[in-house]
């Protein structure tokens, strides 16, 4: 790609918007310094007519609220203030395809480095907007490839921290074995990959591991709960053992950018026949009907 071509956003950045590649934060502050700050991933969908709509947006703005809440930041807008960023950001970078916005607030910039935070700061907030590209109809027909590792993170995970080094790590893992996503196990239970919440089907029942301090609670586990209800599947959140891993009949992954996708293979071994599964088939149909329904309703606002 030439230089010309490198796609350089335009950002908002403590008030301010401009490219990228000019965005600028000092060194102390605590996100750079400590990890000291949250973050969210909103995924924007391109319509037929050139718009980019976001998807379970309220959503994403209370998680963001309560990942605020827990570390002890002020959240610095209501909904309606972080709408009006995430519709300029969406403005001022129209384009083709599909996108995310993502959502980075810090405790903001100290005058010196010590652990405890210092009371007054400012936020540091950072708006920016990506391209993605979420799995072709090719990629899902395949399944993806995971592999499974010990999860040796803190037991926050409920926090959406920029602190994610165990996370990298494990992404890494995945990347270095040619998988998608690695699948953590806590004393030998699941918990969820190194950026997505992880579902297993057994005899028909749709298990998920349960919500609390050892996972993230994605959008779409929500979602996904609902989408189950309304396909007739059974659905258990449950403590789900190695074991029920190893032996699934269909294991699946959720994220914002992988939507719902199935896993055929686990640490080589193939799952249920190697096929995505029929759960995993109703789930993404209830998925994209959820989308369908949730954008006629976003059109409608825009009028
Ligand atoms: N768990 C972790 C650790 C994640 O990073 C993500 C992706 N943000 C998820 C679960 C799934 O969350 P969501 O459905 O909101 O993308």
């Amino acid at each position: 790609m030439s230089q010309a071509e490198v796609f350089d956003p335009t950002v908002y950045l403590n008030g301010e918007w401009g490219p990228l590649s000019e965005a600028r934060i000092p060194v102390l502050d605590r996100g750079f310094i400590f990890g000291d700050g949250v973050y969210e991933v909103v995924p924007l969908y391109a319509q037929a007519e050139g718009a980019r709509l976001p998807f379970r947006l309220a959503q994403h703005f209370a998680r963001l609220n309560r990942s605020l809440g827990k570390i002890r930041i002020d959240n610095p807008f209501d909904d309606a203030g972080w709408r009006a960023l995430i519709d300029r950001v969406i403005d001022d970078n129209a384009g083709a395809g599909d996108a995310l916005v993502y959502i980075q607030v810090t405790r903001g910039v100290a005058k010196r480095r010590g652990h405890a935070f210092p009371a007054g700061l400012t936020p540091t907030v950072f708006i920016m907007l990506s391209k993605i590209a979420f799995p072709s109809t090719e990629e899902r027909a395949r399944g993806a490839v995971a592999v499974t590792a010990e999860d040796k993170r803190w037991l926050h995970c409920d926090i959406k921290s920029v602190s994610l080094l165990g996370n990298v790590l494990m992404a890494q893992h995945a990347a270095e074995n040619d998988a998608l996503e690695t699948i953590q196990l806590r004393d030998g239970l699941l918990t969820e990959g190194s950026s997505s919440n992880v579902w297993i089907v057994k005899n028909g029942t749709l298990l998920g591991a349960p919500r609390g301090p050892r996972i993230l609670e994605g959008i779409r586990y929500g979602l996904i709960e609902e989408l189950a209800r309304e396909a007739g599947i059974a659905f258990e959140e449950r403590d789900i053992t190695e074991a029920e891993l190893r032996s699934a009949d269909e294991i699946m992954i959720s994220s914002a950018t992988k939507e719902v996708m199935p896993i055929t293979t686990l640490d080589g071994k193939s799952v249920g026949g190697g096929r995505p599964g029929p759960v995993y088939a109703a789930l993404f149909e209830a998925y994209q009907r959820a989308k369908t329904r949730e954008f006629a309703a976003e059109a409608a606002r825009a009028k």
